[in-house]
């Protein structure tokens, strides 16, 4: 148990080390790191995870993609399976933006169990971030876009947590209902 708490503890201060100095898109420029804690928070309180790997993968999703991190610096620090959820849901950046839209829908068809539930727990931050904090510019066509991509990606996690892919649906119906009235 102490053991977990202290995993944990570590990926929480790991992260909030790699993202300082960024902030999320949305008009006020959240810190960014609120936004893979909500991602953990979303896997603890909907899907009952307690799984401290899934957990830190959910802490770490954002640090290869966006901060100068490797998979061998996550690997070392907490390990292979770890390492291998942070890769599941990172984009290759040398693809073109669309190309790695397309790609996060392609991958999610044969996607692992635990990349699975932070792929749509993450989803479900940012299309709830969209309804309530989206990001400063956007049109409406392009949130209700990036709703529509959100969905095809989850379609293809098929996530083994019912309870997550229905807190999904609710947030995407409830997104979909805001930016319409
Ligand atoms: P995205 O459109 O993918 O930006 C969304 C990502 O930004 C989220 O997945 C999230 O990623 C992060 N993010 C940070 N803050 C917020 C927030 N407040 N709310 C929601 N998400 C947030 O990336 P780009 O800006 O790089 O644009 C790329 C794509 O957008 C291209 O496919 C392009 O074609 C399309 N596009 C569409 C336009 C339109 O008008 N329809 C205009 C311009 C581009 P994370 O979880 O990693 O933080
Ligand atoms: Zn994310």
């Amino acid at each position: 148990m102490m053991e977990n708490i202290s995993l944990f503890l570590k990926a929480l201060h790991f992260a909030a080390d790699k993202h300082r100095g960024q902030r999320r898109k949305d008009e006020s420029a959240s810190p960014y790191i609120n936004h893979p804690i909500y991602v953990a928070q979303i896997l603890s309180d909907i899907a009952g995870i307690d799984d401290v790997e899934v957990l830190c993968g959910a802490i770490l999703h954002d640090t290869v993609e966006d901060t100068e991190t490797s998979l061998n610096d996550i690997e070392l620090a907490f390990g292979l399976r770890v390492a291998r959820i942070v890769e599941e849901v990172t984009d290759d950046k040398s693809l073109a933006k669309g190309a790695r839209k397309q790609a996060q829908i392609d991958h999610a068809t044969h996607i692992s169990r635990e990349g699975a539930l932070v792929k749509v727990a993450d989803k479900i931050a940012n299309i709830r971030d969209v309804a309530s904090n989206p990001p400063s510019d956007w049109s409406t066509k392009r949130r209700k876009e990036y709703l529509d991509w959100a969905e095809e990606v989850v379609t293809n996690c098929k996530p083994e947590s019912p309870e997550l892919l229905s807190y999904f649906e609710d947030s995407l119906g409830s997104a979909r209902k805001g930016i319409d009235s």
